[in-house]
């Protein structure tokens, strides 16, 4: 069982961290966005500028090299760089979540081992649940590990996975039992780096989310030491794999706000600057019923985000909160950028405009971490749990 680290940054540090980050999005990010995102380019220096501002380890706690950062602070951070480029983000994000796994599940030794190589970004990866026959039914899955003497024997196929081919290690999710009932009992996650019988299939081509590599990864009598099972023990896996969900939505969520804020600020500006009839599109009632809308939405989407992220700092239960966040924010995302494209009017679908990348990205925000059909289910469950009559 794992035991929620409380985490605290001065308002100095956080306000001098934010700033870099800013710096390093008007230095180093903007200019190099449009070109790796139309052609699909993955961001090399990117990631090692990311990796020199310990990113790698934002959410890792600094004992094991991380900066520990708490989920209010890393959200903004998330939140700021997708409102220039969602996607580098994932790059972070799904690498912290298989790190995440293990500092709250692993044993000391795996921690020691893993966290600070995970946490200078030195191995990089990411989460390996889906499969092409279970996605929101992760219980269905059929990629299995056999034990044999001190080695696991996996076999089976994951697609889907983000950083699967740069990243070398990914948060495995496998069957151990594929008998057991309820079949989640059967389920164990491994800490699995890439070696022999470990290869990528496809790499998915996307509508959106660009250069960053999402891709099938295909296991044929992979073998690893059983010292790599999170926690040594079988049959928790899905509850390791699932539990850090509250943070991985708020990091979702982030990624919306991000997004809606972006739209905004695009349109905003055209806005201003486009003029029919004489005078600037932003005069134009129309015009102004959208924008008032979307600055709304942009900052209701900020506001529930911000206090699902409290609520996770104080330890506090917060599934209901984060799940709402996730669900607002990928929303607003969506609609803050389709609005921003009928402001942008025909040039809204010319790549040589920004906007069309924020409405490519954005639709991929309401199936990460829970589809929103879901997420409204699991609100409303906590909700009558909350209320019972
Ligand atoms: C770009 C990208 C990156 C990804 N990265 C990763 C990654 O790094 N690691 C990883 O493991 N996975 C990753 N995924 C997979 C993602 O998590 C799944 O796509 C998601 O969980 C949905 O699963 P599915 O696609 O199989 O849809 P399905 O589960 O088949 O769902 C299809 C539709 O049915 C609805 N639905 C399903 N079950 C129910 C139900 N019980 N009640 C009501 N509605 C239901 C869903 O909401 C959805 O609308 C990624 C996906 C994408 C597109």
């Amino acid at each position: 069982m794992s035991e929620h680290v409380q985490r605290h940054i001065d308002a100095d540090d956080e306000a001098a961290l934010l700033e870099t980050i800013d710096r390093w999005i008007e230095r180093d990010v903007r200019p190099v966005v449009m070109h790796h995102d139309h052609n699909d380019i993955w961001p090399a220096e990117l990631v090692e500028q990311m990796k020199e501002m310990g990113l790698f380890g934002a959410t890792i706690g600094q004992e094991y090299g991380g900066l520990g950062l708490p989920a209010t602070t890393y959200s903004k951070i998330v939140t700021r760089i997708s409102s220039y480029w969602m996607a580098i983000t994932g790059i972070v994000n799904s690498h912290l979540m298989m790190a995440a796994a293990v500092e709250r599940f692993g044993t000391e030794a795996q921690k020691r081992k893993w966290l600070p190589k995970f946490a200078s970004g030195e191995i990089r990866g990411g989460l390996g649940l889906t499969e092409p026959d279970a996605g929101t039914d992760l219980q269905a899955i059929r990629t299995h590990a056999v034990r044999e003497g001190d080695d696991y024997v996996i076999n089976g196929t994951k697609t889907w996975i983000t950083n699967g081919i740069q990243g070398s290690c990914i948060a495995l999710l496998v069957k151990t039992n594929p008998q057991a009932e309820p079949r989640y009992k059967g389920m164990s996650l491994f800490i699995a780096p890439k070696g022999e019988g470990f290869t990528v299939g496809k790499k998915f081509d996307k509508l959106g989310y660009k250069a960053i590599d999402t891709a099938e990864l295909v296991f044929d009598n992979y073998r690893i030491p059983a010292e790599n099972l999170i926690g040594e023990v079988e049959g928790e896996g899905f509850f390791q794999a699932t539990g850090g969900l509250e943070l991985g939505r708020i990091n979702v969520a982030s990624r919306g706000v991000g997004l809606a804020e972006g739209s905004l600020r695009l349109a905003t500006e055209y806005a201003q600057l486009r003029k029919t009839m004489g005078k600037p599109i932003a005069q134009h009632q129309a015009i102004q019923l959208k924008l008032g809308e979307m600055v709304t939405r942009a900052e209701a989407a900020r506001l529930l985000v911000n206090q699902a992220a409290q609520a996770y700092d104080r330890g506090e239960r917060c599934d209901m909160e984060a799940g709402m966040a996730k669900y607002f924010a990928s929303e607003a995302a969506v609609r803050n950028s389709e609005e921003a494209m009928r402001i942008f009017g025909g040039y809204s679908y010319s790549k040589e405009y920004e906007i069309e990348r924020y409405y490519r990205d954005s639709l991929l925000m309401c199936i990460g971490e829970g589809t929103n059909e879901m997420q409204r289910m699991i609100i409303a469950k906590q909700w009558l749990k909350r209320n019972p009559a």
